[in-house]
């Protein structure tokens, strides 16, 4: 994806700087102003405001005039402005901070799930790996012994970590048969190479039966 970052002008505010003549023709009550406000977007995601722009214009002799062209009053007046809040200036940093609020509580979620999980493995786990080589993919245990767990790798693998979940698909699982310690496992999730466990909660029966429609005559 190309970001395109620059910066875009947005008109806040106009009006009239009432009992102030103007610097060239010295007609009175002829002065428009408009206000900019200069903002940082990214593609079309405004980020954040970064200044102001200020236009003066007299509408009988067209000529345009800088801030210290005006006598002191008007410039009093026009600092006093009040403009309205452009809090939607700051809706991509708003929205990169949840992003990143989202991401740290979903990060701590799974490693406090995974960090309980990985000391009780249990037959259907899916245990998702990062691979030194960068790679990602999964393995499902099959069995527990006192010792040791064993597992059928997934005949796949990811490029993105938010790609391994994808992999889990039961055809997915055919003959790459692979045992581990529980010695071995602790180390490879402390190691970072267990990045994610889930753990699959099998409805009961009688949970089942709960969602059966009733046939009506
Ligand atoms: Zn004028």
């Amino acid at each position: 994806m190309l970001f395109l970052i620059g910066t875009k002008d947005s008109n806040v505010k106009n009006g009239f700087i009432s009992n102030e003549k103007c610097p060239k023709c010295k007609n009175e009550n002829t002065l428009n102003f408009s206000i900019f406000r200069k903002y940082v977007y990214v593609t079309i995601v405004p980020l954040f405001p970064v200044g102001k722009i200020l236009n003066i214009e007299c509408t009988n002799c067209r000529n345009w005039f800088y801030y210290e062209d005006l006598s002191p009053e008007a410039q009093e007046k026009l600092r006093n402005e009040k403009l309205d809040s452009s809090l939607w200036m700051f809706s991509g940093t708003i929205i990169l901070i949840l992003f990143a609020i989202y991401s740290i509580n979903n990060y701590i979620k799974n490693q406090n799930e995974s960090d309980i999980l990985i000391k009780n493995p249990t037959v259907g786990d899916v245990y998702n790996l990062k691979f030194s080589n960068g790679y990602y993919s999964t393995f499902k245990i099959d069995k527990v012994s006192a010792d040791s767990i064993y597992t059928t790798h997934n005949d796949f693998d990811a490029y993105m970590p938010y790609d391994v979940d994808d992999l889990d698909k039961t055809e997915n699982y055919s003959n790459r048969k692979i045992s581990y310690s529980k010695k071995e496992l602790l180390l490879l999730h402390k190691n970072g190479e267990i990045i994610k466990i889930r753990h699959k909660v099998y409805p009961l029966e009688t949970q089942k039966s709960e969602y059966k429609i009733p046939m009506t005559k």
